[in-house]
């Protein structure tokens, strides 16, 4: 019998504990959004899949000098340039970026002293086909200002 009322306390007290944190966190500020209704700003420290920097004319201010895809562990990135008739610098045809094998290490980011190259903020990314992981960046850069 008294380990009945026993039970009967115990699980009351667990009861009044469990609504006491209860009442306690409802007062505190809300921490989540209720997502994807809506989203938070990434901070300026996340990374997300790179992508290319433009400059005032919209134009990718790479020079096509490779560092990046010499940098790259993961054999992620694949550039290619050319130069315009008349012209002595390198133009950036395509710049084809690879996520499925990107571990965002950053190196590619680190490595491009030409202020061409940073991490996006994009970080729902989500398919179920791997070819919607292969980005072409520059296109992206012409879709963003089109
Ligand atoms: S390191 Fe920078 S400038 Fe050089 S190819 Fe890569 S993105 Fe372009
Ligand atoms: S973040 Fe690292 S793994 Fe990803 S593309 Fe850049 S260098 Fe390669």
């Amino acid at each position: 019998m008294g380990a009945y009322f026993s039970d009967i306390f115990k699980g009351l007290w667990s009861l009044l504990v469990g609504m006491g944190i209860t009442f306690r966190e409802f007062w505190k500020p809300v921490v989540t959004v209720p997502y994807p209704y809506k989203t938070f700003t990434m901070p300026d420290r996340y990374r997300g899949h790179v992508e290319l920097i433009e400059n005032e004319e919209g134009k990718p201010n790479c020079i096509v000098c490779m560092a990046c895809q010499r940098a790259c562990p993961s054999d992620c990135i694949a550039i290619k340039g050319e130069k315009p008739e008349g012209s002595k610098k390198k133009v950036l045809t395509s710049y084809m970026l690879d996520f499925t094998k990107c571990s965002l290490c950053g190196s590619c980011v680190e490595s491009c002293k030409f202020n061409a190259l940073e991490f996006s903020k994009e970080y729902n990314l989500a398919s179920t086909r791997k070819e919607d992981f292969y980005f072409d960046l520059l296109k992206r850069l012409e879709d963003r200002n089109s």
